[in-house]
């Protein structure tokens, strides 16, 4: 099993997360989810800022978009309650299903489990069909396999990169000038 023992000997996973945001101040909402992730999760890794005009319920803003990396000890239950938590800090509130949202953080992959529970899916399901979070997760994982698909993120990535119009639009999540 591809478990760490942190310095507490506690077992930790690699995870891998996508945080989106098309309301407000969209930049500033993704440093702030991802410094609180920080609380419980060892930041490996985070991609640059993309831009995506909105899929699905088209009549709203683009999104930035990232992927972040990381370990944590949480097993997986808590770490979608933990994320759910940090997106109503940020300031999430309920709209309707693929509206727009403060920050939306989904989680990716969870080690190489496949586990489906009524609140939790992993790898999440949508995402080899997603170029929004395919393009910055090959950024910064492209040999990991899809543990469901046992395929590699980047060549995920390459099936899907031209669907939906996806362009960098940051270098570094702490450079929020480039964003705004
Ligand atoms: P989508 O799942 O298509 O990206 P969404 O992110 O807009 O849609 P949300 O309203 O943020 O959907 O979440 C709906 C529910 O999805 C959450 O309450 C959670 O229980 C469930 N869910 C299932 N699998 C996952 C996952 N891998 N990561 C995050 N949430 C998940
Ligand atoms: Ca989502
Ligand atoms: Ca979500």
């Amino acid at each position: 099993l591809p478990y760490k023992h942190d310095m507490d000997g506690a077992e930790s996973q690699v995870v891998y997360l996508s945080l989106g945001s098309n309301l407000g101040d969209r930049g500033e909402h993704l440093r702030r989810a991802v410094q609180a992730l920080r609380k419980e999760i060892r930041i490996n890794a985070v991609s640059r800022i993309y831009e995506t005009t909105a899929v699905g319920v088209v009549d709203q803003p683009a999104f930035l978009n990232i992927a972040v990396s990381g370990e944590t000890a949480l097993p997986p239950e808590e770490l979608l309650r933990f994320v759910k938590g940090i997106e109503h800090a940020v300031g999430r509130r309920p709209t309707f299903r693929w509206g727009p949202r403060v920050v939306d953080i989904d989680i990716l992959l969870y080690g190489d489990r496949c586990l489906e529970t009524e609140d939790l899916t992993v790898p999440h399901v949508e995402m080899a069909g997603r170029a929004f979070v395919l393009v910055p997760l090959a950024e910064i994982a492209p040999d990991v396999v899809h543990p469901g698909l046992g395929e590699p993120v980047a060549a995920l990535a390459a099936r899907v990169a031209g669907r939906e119009s996806v362009r960098a639009a940051g270098p570094l999540l702490d450079s929020p000038e480039q964003v705004r």
